[in-house]
This record gives structure tokens, sequence and C-alpha cells, in this order.
């Protein structure tokens, strides 16, 4: 079973909208074993015909996405039905549900919204319960070789996933071999190709079987594992992991700011941090995590040096003697939120966000991390990417990289004042 993704409209190709059924389909198909073969993405217009005609030749199931709503640029449908050799009739218990719809918000449904309650002949009916337009599956067995399946899908996501979910997953999966085994290192510290040249030839001569890709994201990197067997695969995750050691902060869906709330939860330790040139950033990502609550104290948001004195008790000597960016602030900063608090660890950044040059011995992208507990404070002296946001996404990472690390030593005991 060879599957293809065909998502249509202009607005996709435009950059106006983001492509999520891709990610939708693609993630939900592998859970139950499946993959994608191929995606393509086309504007409303001739070119679907010409894309599904391509698609068809090559796939047996087909997923078409978008193209289904009532205005003029809506023509998947009579492509589809075209291209079958079906003609379109007109389906009254669809369009009483339109209606019904439009009276619930006191209207009568246009003229035009009758094209909705139009159905290729043959066509099984994927009923819509968020929108107007029903989803639409035929099987063509007119043509040589397996049948083609075609599924016509909504584009407004909140309408395509749930009908994704519950009618075209479970025909799908009917079909479908058992899950495709598939394990998600998560790994911070070491660039992308560092980590293919460490591990890649060990994991490749021993188990030569396993299908192994990279996901490079902001400040950390994926190692994928695919395989046919699930015991293999869990194998040469185990193998990688070892190798890897704390590079790997995770596996699957983990993120590096749950890593650090569920080893501060388990440790019982409590943190807080000392922001400038983050801005809160790393407060946000920490209390993103549900549970959070019951390790963050709080942030301190010290963006002027005042503040820096105010709130934390920073000296304005030492300010004033080594600027704002500099290791000896970023420690006082760590220190004074530890005080300040009574948290087990703190962490303080300050530094160059950015655009601007910054000066030569304060370029933009210039950051000092500071991490005290009741051993001490300890700082680290970065070159982050010298763009705003970019910067502040890698100071963030970094500054839960290293209560990560410092939380880990902690629940080894080597540090025994954790
Ligand atoms: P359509 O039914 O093609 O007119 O699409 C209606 C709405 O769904 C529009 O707001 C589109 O931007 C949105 N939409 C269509 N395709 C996608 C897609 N692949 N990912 C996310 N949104 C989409
Ligand atoms: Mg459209």
């Amino acid at each position: 079973m060879t599957v293809e993704l065909l998502n249509t409209g202009s607005e996709l190709l435009l950059g106006q909208t983001l492509n999520t059924h891709a990610r939708f389909i693609g993630r939900r198909l592998a859970d139950c074993g499946l993959r994608i073969a191929r995606q393509t993405t086309v504007p409303d217009g001739p070119e679907i015909g010409a894309a599904l005609a391509e698609a068809m030749s090559r796939a047996t199931v087909i997923i078409v996405t978008g193209g289904l709503g009532p205005t003029s640029d809506d023509i998947t449908r009579d492509v589809a039905a075209a291209l079958l050799g079906r003609s379109l009739h007109f389906e009254p218990d669809i369009f009483e549900r339109i209606r019904e719809r439009f009276a619930r918000r006191g209207l009568t449904p246009p003229e035009r919204v009758k094209v909705q309650a139009m159905v290729p002949d043959g066509a099984e009916i994927l009923p819509n319960d968020h929108g107007t337009a029903p989803g639409l599956y035929l099987v063509d067995e007119s043509r040589p070789g397996p049948p083609k399946r075609l599924y016509l899908l909504p584009g407004p996501p909140r309408e395509l996933n749930p009908m994704f979910e519950s009618h075209v997953l479970p025909r799908l999966r009917a079909m479908a071999g058992p899950p495709l085994p598939i394990r998600i290192l998560r790994t911070i510290g070491i660039p992308e190709s560092h980590l293919q040249d460490r591990i890649e030839g060990p994991l490749r001569s021993q188990f030569p079987d396993v299908e192994i890709g990279y996901c490079a994201r902001p400040g950390e990197v994926d190692l994928r594992l695919i395989g046919r067997d699930a015991g293999l695969v869990a194998r040469a995750e185990e193998f990688a992991a070892r190798d890897l050691g704390d590079a790997v902060y995770g596996t699957g869906d983990d993120t590096l700011e749950q890593v650090v709330v569920r080893l501060a939860s388990s440790a019982g330790l409590r943190l807080a941090c000392a922001e400038s040139c983050t801005g809160g950033h790393l407060a946000d990502r920490l209390t993103g995590v549900p549970g959070a609550s019951a390790v963050f104290l709080g942030a301190a948001v010290v963006y002027a040096n005042e503040e820096k004195t105010r709130q934390l008790g920073v000296p304005p000597e030492l300010i004033a003697r080594h600027g704002a960016v500099s290791a000896e602030v970023a420690a006082a900063m760590a220190e004074g939120c530890l005080r300040r608090t009574g948290a087990d660890h703190a962490i303080a950044l300050t530094g160059v966000a950015g655009p601007g040059p910054g000066t030569p011995e304060k370029p933009a992208g210039l950051c000092f991390i500071a991490h005290a507990s009741a051993r001490g404070a300890r700082v680290e002296r970065l070159t982050l990417p010298p763009d705003r946001p970019a910067f502040k996404e890698a100071a963030a990472q970094v500054a839960l990289d290293i209560l990560r690390r410092a939380l880990m030593l902690c629940a080894r005991g080597a540090e025994k004042s954790c």
C-alpha cells in the first residue's frame, strides 16, 4: 500500500498558511505503521487535476486536502469525479444538514453552497461534524492493478483532523501492518554533523536494518531510528543512548523544560531564574509544563541595571566595573536570585541580544549564563546567534540544559548539598 498526500490551496504556496495537514496526517499514519511516500502541494486551479492524476499513477491510497468549499476555487470534487469518469449527483441529506447548520445561525444557505451536496457517483460520504463540506471516499477499480483509494478531505484543520481521526484512519489502519517502530532520541550539545560522525558508523555496523535519520531544531538534534522490528529498534535506541550519554535529554515528545521539571520534581528541588536578555522566555518555557508549580518559584525579569540591583541585590559598583553583560554580574544575579527566593537552584542570564553589532568586546550574541546552588555559582560564556528571537531561544535552551545537568548531578548524588 503506497500512500500519497496531495495538499491543495494557493495560500499554502504563498506562505500565508502553514501546511499543518502534512504534519498531522504524516504523524497519525506513522503511528499506525504507514508512511507518506510523497507529499505534493499545488495551488487552487487546474494543477490539482494534473497532480491527482500523477499521484494515482503511483500510489494506491491518495489523500487530498482542501478545495471542497463552496467558492469558485474549490474544485477538488469536480476534478476527482472527472478523473474517475464519475458524474456528480445531488444528495438531499447533505444539503439538509448544511441547511440546518445555517439555520442554527439564523441564516439561509446561499445557492453556491449546494455544490457541497454534490457527490461523485459511488462515493462514500465522510460526515463533517465541524463544518459544511463532507469528506468523500472513492474507490476506483476501473484500472488494471490494485484498486485506487481516494480520500477527499476539507481544508480547515478543525474539520479535517476529527474527520481523519474517525473516518479515514480506521479504514487505513484495517489495511495496514503493525505500527511502524520509530524511536526518537532527543539530544543537545552535539552539532548535527558531529552527531552523525559519532553515532552513525557504530549504529550501522551493529544494526544494519535500522534506518537512521536526524532532525536539527534550534539548539538540539533528534536522532530518529526506524525499523521493522520493535525489539531491534529498542536495542538500537539503547545502544545509541549509551554511546551519547548525557547528550540525550529525552525521548519521543519530551521537551527540555519537561525534563527539567521532572528532574526537579523527583528530587524535591525548587528552581528560580533571573532574566535580563531573555525577558522572561525561560520562565515562559518552564511554566508551559504542567506541574511546574511544584518546582518553579518564579522569575525576576531584570532588564534595567537598577532592577538587577533592586530585585536581586546586584551591587551597582559591580555593574559599573564589569558592565551588565559580564560573568561577574551574571553570577551576582544568580546568587541574588537564589538568596531572595530560597530556591535550591537559580539560573541567571545576561547578554547582548542583537541585532545591533554591540561592541568589539561585547558583540551581539554574547551571553553569560550563571547557575547558583548551595555549592556556589558557575558561569558559562556563550556566543549565540545575534538576532533577537534566535538569541532568546538559544539562551533559554542552554540555560535549561545547564539546569538539567545540575539536576542530574544531584540525582546521582554527586553533589552532597543538593
Ligand atoms: P479550503 O477548504 O481549501 O478552502 O480551505 C479552507 C481553510 O483551510 C483555509 O483557511 C485554509 O488556509 C485552511 N487549510 C487548507 N489546507 C490547509 C493545510 N494543508 N494546512 C493548514 N490549513 C489548511
Ligand atoms: Mg481553498
